[in-house]
């Protein structure tokens, strides 16, 4: 973004060609279902510490999401 405040103006946008947009919707929402999936809380397979779904690793011990 370098200097631009971040605003609604400034934000990255996708253009689609109004023939595409069917098909863009269709990747939006597989995009937020996977989202959804790892969303959810899990427990580390090795230490047992509580994770919050956004994390991909243990920030314990480092292990991965099972
Ligand atoms: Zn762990």
């Amino acid at each position: 973004m370098g200097e631009l405040p971040v605003t609604a103006e400034t934000l990255p946008q996708v253009w689609v060609d109004g023939v595409e947009r069917p098909r863009a919707r269709e990747l939006i929402h597989q995009a937020l279902d996977q989202t959804q999936v790892h969303a959810t809380d899990w427990l580390c397979t090795q230490c047992g510490e509580p994770i919050e779904g956004q994390f991909t690793e243990c920030w314990s011990c480092g292990k991965g999401r099972p």
